[in-house]
């Protein structure tokens, strides 16, 4: 146990946050603007009888004076700024709410104020969708000061190398990081990070101005720093200024996903050099956490070998959880994870009598056992219930993955990147390893292929029993390829022509929807549908169809977040999902997009 933890111990868990469609950018350029004054009067029916023309003659306060907030409504009524300020504060509540002023309001000294005013009136009288908008309103704010922090490092960065090129003062540059921890009173980890995240928004002007105009907040900036580091700096500019505007309504972990595979596209190259050396830092980490438990992770590994292992250790949590084995999949993983390492034979977690089932109650969805849960990704169902896995059998597992691989790339025609569910992107070399692995491993139960359109989206699906010959033979490859029998999903309405009867959809019909929406449909979740129910949106004992259209993935949360009060949940278009919230504000979810 000699190593430290690490400043951010893996495996990263992506906050849940909800996404933002719709969320207007602004012009990153441009200096933060106060609202409109005819917007402001217009979206408080209080204040309709206001001379709006007269009110926008009038001078606009100070940021002092707008920060200050401590007037009295009724003192200097007079004065412009306090018009300005009596309009604005008397829509407080109206301002947060959905599309208020305030709603979308660059983040700087005028919101500061508005948040502490409302915070002043007490909260409790804000009305549910304007506490709502006081919450996106801080993350802006918090962003912006991260902004405004990091253009301050950078300075003092800048200033102190300008200075080592004088006489005698070469090493001042050498120490920036310790002035930082000394004067924020930082580990020298800490300061070292600051000091990095600092220069590569230095480098990337467009980020930082997102921060400040509190588009993103700092965790996005650090992920564009870190994906886009590869790159050069003119590429990583140009990458950076193409995907802000998408940025804001992406979680964490969907922003890391989609940026890396933008990379991969853009210079696998250079994806390549970056893993290569880091592999060189390749190591076993363990430390305590904070509860005092320990943790134990492999670093850098090679890709192809860790995502064979840490499927291999939920083929045998599977068998294990089959065969009765009491426990989540997670606690399964982890028993299997230690035995291995250990030395001990994971056939001794099995359960003293492999009959009882009682405690199946509370497992997750993603039961091999359960008909859903076999989707494009599910793995080859280990030994079930009454097959005699012994200890010998259940090591020999071997999982399976659920690869997604660009035609092109499998023929061997380019190196466009695949991907693995729930691992994000895989480049061009790791994905033809993995797949001639997978083609020599024998836990494969059928190859699955899913075309996409242009757009990326989904477009049709094929169950194959066997897989393509080996790599070489690009023509017979091509040939397999033709054989195989392909369902269309629907663009648009959908003619219902995959409908079913009976309560669970086909096996094909579930692949396709699977393929459609990867994940669970809630906003930012990123559980792999594979491991979701397929919910009836319109609930089945109340007429709403066994087809594509009605049907969604759902992890375990977020079915039961569906079903509580205040909640809805709709399908305008197939793989479309609209959530209502019971603070009333509504997020979008459309269907998945593929890199191929
Ligand atoms: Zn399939
Ligand atoms: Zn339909
Ligand atoms: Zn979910």
């Amino acid at each position: 146990m000699t190593h430290p933890p690490p400043e951010t111990p893996p495996p990263e868990i992506p906050p849940p946050e909800a996404a933002q469609p719709g969320h207007p950018v602004p012009d990153l350029a441009g200096p933060p603007d106060l609202p409109g004054l005819a917007d402001l009067v217009g979206l408080d029916p209080d204040l309709e009888g206001l001379d709006v023309e007269g009110l926008a003659d009038r001078d606009e306060p100070s940021h002092a004076e707008l920060a200050g907030l401590d007037y009295e409504p009724d003192d200097d009524a007079d004065d412009g700024a306090g018009l300005w300020l009596a309009a604005a504060v008397s829509g407080l509540g109206a301002g947060f709410s959905d599309g208020g002023v305030l709603d979308d309001l660059r983040p700087g000294a005028a919101l500061a104020g508005f948040s502490q005013h409302a915070l002043d009136d007490g909260l409790a009288v804000l009305p549910d969708d304007a506490l709502v908008g006081l919450l996106r309103a801080s993350r802006r704010l918090s962003a912006w000061q991260s902004g405004v922090e990091l253009a301050a490092v950078a300075e003092l960065d800048h200033r102190r190398l300008r200075q080592s090129s004088r006489p005698g003062w070469s090493r001042v540059s050498e120490h920036i990081a310790a002035e930082l921890a000394a004067a924020l009173v930082l580990t020298g980890r800490t300061a070292d990070s600051l000091l990095g995240l600092a220069r590569d928004l230095d480098r990337l002007p467009a980020v930082r101005n997102a921060l400040l105009a509190g588009l993103i907040d700092r965790a996005r900036a650090a992920i564009f720093a870190e994906e886009l580091a590869a790159l050069t700096a003119p590429a990583a500019n140009t990458a950076a200024a193409a995907f802000l505007p998408h940025a804001p309504g992406l979680t964490t972990g969907q922003l890391r996903a989609a940026l890396r595979a933008l990379v991969h596209r853009l210079d696998p190259a250079a994806v390549r050099r970056r893993m290569t050396r880091a592999r060189g830092d390749t190591r076993v980490e363990a430390w305590q956490e904070t509860s005092g438990n320990l943790a134990l992770a492999g670093r850098e590994l090679d890709p192809a070998d860790a995502i064979a292992a840490d499927r291999r250790i939920t083929a045998i949590a599977r068998a294990l959880q089959t065969a009765g084995a009491s426990g989540t999949l997670d606690q399964l993983r982890a028993a299997v994870f230690s035995a291995l390492l250990a030395g001990r034979d994971p056939g001794t977690l099995r359960p003293e009598d492999p009959g009882s089932t009682a405690h199946r109650q509370d497992q997750p969805a993603a039961d091999p056992g359960h008909p859903d849960a076999a989707g494009p990704g599910a793995p080859a169902r280990p030994a079930g219930p009454g097959t005699p896995a012994g200890p010998a059998g259940l090591a020999a597992l071997g999982g399976s993955v659920h690869l997604t691989l660009p035609a092109s790339t499998w023929l061997g025609l380019s190196d466009l990147p695949g991907e693995t569910a729930g691992l994000g992107p895989i480049d061009a070399w790791t994905s033809r390893d993995l797949a001639n692995r997978l083609a020599a491993a024998r836990s494969i139960a059928g190859w699955c292929i899913t075309l996409t359109r242009p757009d990326g989206t989904a477009a049709a699906h094929a169950c194959a029993r066997t897989g393509p010959p080996p790599p070489g033979s690009p023509a017979a490859r091509r040939a397999w390829l033709t054989r195989q029998h392909f369902t269309w999903l629907d663009p648009g309405r959908c003619s219902h022509g995959s409908q079913t009867r009976g309560y669970r959809p086909p096996n094909l019909a579930g692949h396709l929807i699977r393929a459609r929406n990867r994940t669970c449909t809630f906003p930012g979740c990123r559980r792999p549908a594979a491991a979701c129910d397929l919910d009836h949106v319109i609930p089945y004992d109340q007429g709403g169809r066994t087809c594509p259209c009605n049907l969604a993935p759902l992890c375990r949360r977020h079915h039961q977040a569906k079903q509580a009060p205040g909640w809805a949940l709709a399908q305008p278009q197939p793989g479309t999902l609209t959530w209502t919230a019971p603070h009333g504000r509504s997020y979008t979810v459309t269907p998945s997009t593929y890199l191929c």
